[in-house]
């Protein structure tokens, strides 16, 4: 059995507002994710199902690997077309934020959403999650948000409301946040919510190549590149740092997504404890992503070298200045929790 984590109360408050409301904005953070995404799709379908008005709305767009998700060609994204995201949130008679817990991650489009006092409802697996919701569903224990909206989707209107696009999006969610179920998800519900998923007749094998077979050849080169010049390890720290600069993106043609996972994969390697990749995203703007292993909180280092947070084994944040400077704050980082990275 699923143990339920839902306080019932929560679930009461969640169906009084769709049963009262018609017109729904979803919500989820800037550059979007798996999780990001197939949450925030898997609960539009389900509100949909309910004959609601729904509409999912993101900063900007997600990796080209996502595009096949279902309801994803009518995502609308405030970058390109801000005009009509503008318009769906004035209307919104309900918000709900999937994936995020403070309202700065989804940028320029908190400005239009505080405009509006429609009640909001907080769906969320991070740490710290800010007050202002009518229903806070926040879980840092979740494998992942679309973990959550299994489990509120169920508590609601219970397994036979879980349809096959639902489940795509929910099942994409929980494999790309949980690394395809390699970290965060040593709970038996995680699995038993999968086992759900594949009764409605996805196929996890199939969706496990959409999102991580997708490569084009110009992301295998670029790989190759940062594997070779560009990955410097720190063995005195247990820790490695991955460098990116525009140019380099430009010279292998780049485009989002492309260096999607790679900091990860210098925890491959035995010992290393602490992983991080500085992406220049344009001159004077330095993307940061932060992973650990074990207790070491990446978080941590986030919030106090990076201008961000996140979870204890996955992080980032962002920077505005020179590769060369954002380079420092890294070995002032190391310096600093040396002896929790060498700490066995
Ligand atoms: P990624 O490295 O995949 O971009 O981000 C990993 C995780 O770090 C995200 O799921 C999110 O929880 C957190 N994160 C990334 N960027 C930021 C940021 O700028 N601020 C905060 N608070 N968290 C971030
Ligand atoms: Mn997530």
């Amino acid at each position: 059995m699923i143990e339920k984590v839902i306080p019932q109360e929560c679930v009461d408050i969640v169906e009084r507002i769709i049963s009262e409301k018609e017109r729904f904005v979803l919500l989820s953070h800037k550059n979007p994710d798996g999780d990001a995404l197939g949450s925030s799709l898997a609960l539009l379908h389900y509100l949909k199902s309910r004959g609601k008005d729904a509409v999912v709305v993101l900063p900007n767009l997600f990796p080209d690997f996502l595009a096949w998700l279902p309801g994803a060609d009518d995502v609308i994204l405030y970058e390109k077309s801000p005009e009509k995201a503008n318009d769906v949130i004035e209307q919104a008679d309900a918000f709900f934020c999937l994936d995020f817990n403070a309202i700065n991650r989804i940028g320029d489009v908190s400005a239009v959403v505080e405009k509006n006092p429609a009640p909001r409802i907080l769906v969320d697996h991070h740490l710290f999650p800010s007050d202002d919701y009518i229903a806070k569903i926040s879980f840092p224990e979740a494998c992942s948000t679309s973990e959550l909206v299994y489990r509120l989707v169920t508590a609601l209107s219970g397994e036979e409301a879980v349809t096959y696009e639902m489940a795509q999006c929910i099942y994409t969610g929980m494999m790309t946040d949980t690394g395809a179920f390699a970290y965060a998800s040593s709970r038996k519900d995680i699995f038993l919510i999968v086992a759900a998923l594949l009764q409605t007749g996805i196929d996890k094998d199939l969706i496990y190549r959409k999102v991580f077979y997708s490569s084009s050849l110009t992301r295998m080169r670029l790989q190759g590149y940062v594997m070779y010049k560009k990955l410097k390890v720190y063995n005195k720290y247990n820790a490695a740092l991955i460098t990116l600069e525009h140019d380099e993106l430009q010279r292998f043609y780049a485009v989002k997504g492309d260096t999607e996972g790679l900091v990860n994969q210098p925890l491959q390697i035995k010992g290393i404890r602490f992983s991080c990749f500085l992406r220049e995203e344009h001159p004077g703007k330095i993307n940061v992503s932060l992973r650990s292993v074990d207790d070491f909180p990446c978080n941590e280092v986030a919030a106090e070298f990076f201008n961000g947070g996140g979870h204890k084994n996955a992080s980032g944040g962002e920077l505005h200045c020179t590769m060369e400077e954002a380079v420092k704050l890294f070995d002032a980082a190391l310096r600093k929790y040396g002896q929790q990275l060498t700490m066995l």
